[in-house]
């Protein structure tokens, strides 16, 4: 097992079981965590027998960063993992923080027609590990504290759900790297069972769907999922999630030349969530050479968004970053597997 995959409670019930006390575990955190040391030999406080049986038992294994790509306020990691498999994690410097952008599954299963990680099919879900992994390794190797991170990587968070929950407590946890929730952002694609199995957790976490259409014809042309969980039960998903948690959801909505940028899809949209505790992210769509969308001029997008306000609606446009450096998005390790 990889040390780095262990909530804190599971290495509490680990060290229970060898007959030892529980706050050893917090003590091993503490050099992971905040020491970041990266061997058990190193973790001089701890007894030498308990190493030997923690050497035994677990690994201490990162995924190894293998390129960079640096653009403005941006850093693009792509990572290789022990079984060679590639993901992508982004570093964006923000005026309100630094966050990191982690990938939760090689490749993806979704199929959104727009979306550059889902071209390659998934492989596999990460282990939490590699997820607590790319956090560790960005920040050794940038220097960087990070204090943001929003789980919008490659892959669906809640195809992966178990694993991605154990990744949120550990890097929450106070004594781990202490993440505050409300500066963690899961998004799903839609995964309606799943936003109510999470909604049940009762977590400070930002919950973010991907919305992108406002009808669900448009939104099973575009993103597969919506025929499995249509508009009408992912609205009722939503609306039970922020009356049981009172936390205001993001919708994100990428902007798509042609296809989901007029001003019906605007008032459409608006109609949608009226009355709901929410706000728009209106995405810039990142083109990619494979896939043959457009992007909303800016022009365009401002309309949209003037529309959207007019209507009442909370709404933002997301900064873009990394769109310079030809791997936004899945790029990075697309464009690397089609070299191959
Ligand atoms: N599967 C999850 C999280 C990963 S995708 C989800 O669907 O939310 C993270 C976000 O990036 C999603 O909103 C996705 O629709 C969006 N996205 C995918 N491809 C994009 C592109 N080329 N340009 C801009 N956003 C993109």
């Amino acid at each position: 097992m990889n040390i780095y995959g262990q909530t804190l409670e599971k290495l509490e019930n680990y060290f229970e079981n060898i007959g030892e006390k529980k706050f050893k575990a917090t003590q091993v955190y503490d050099w992971l965590y905040k020491k970041k040391v990266s061997s058990f030999d190193e973790m001089t406080n701890i007894k030498k027998d308990v190493i030997v049986k923690l050497k035994e038992d677990f690994k201490i294994d990162k995924p190894q960063i293998i390129t960079k790509q640096t653009g403005r306020d941006v850093y693009k990691y792509l990572f290789e993992l022990s079984d060679g498999n590639k993901v992508e994690a982004v570093l964006m410097i923000h005026d309100y923080g630094i966050s990191l952008c982690v990938s939760t599954q090689v490749g993806c299963n979704m199929g959104c027609i727009f979306c550059e990680s889902g071209r390659l099919k998934k492989v596999r879900n990460l282990e939490t590990s590699e997820m607590v992994g790319q956090v560790m390794e960005v920040e050794r190797d940038s220097r960087l504290k990070i204090t943001h991170i929003v789980i919008m990587g490659i892959g669906e968070p809640f195809d992966n759900y178990d694993n991605v929950m154990d990744f949120i407590k550990i890097i929450n946890s106070g004594k781990g790297l202490e993440i505050g929730a409300r500066h963690i952002t899961v998004s799903t694609c839609g995964i309606v069972p799943k936003i109510r199995k999470f909604t049940d957790e009762n977590l400070q976490v930002n919950l973010a769907i991907s919305l992108h259409a406002p009808n669900d014809e448009l939104r099973n042309s575009i993103m597969k999922i919506n025929k499995a969980y249509p508009l009408k039960d992912l609205m009722a998903a939503i609306k039970d999630y922020i009356d049981k948690t009172h936390r205001r959801v993001t919708f994100e909505y990428i902007m798509l030349k042609g296809i989901n940028d007029s001003d019906e899809c605007a008032y459409e949209l608006a109609h949608l969530l009226k009355g709901l505790n929410c706000y728009v992210n209106l995405i810039p769509y990142n083109e990619t050479s494979h896939i043959n969308l457009e992007k909303t001029g800016e022009k365009a997008r401002m309309h949209f968004y003037d529309l959207l306000k007019k209507q009442g609606i909370g709404v933002t446009i997301r900064k873009e970053f990394g769109g310079d450096v030809s791997a936004a998005c899945g790029q990075l390790r697309s464009n690397y597997e089609e070299v191959k």
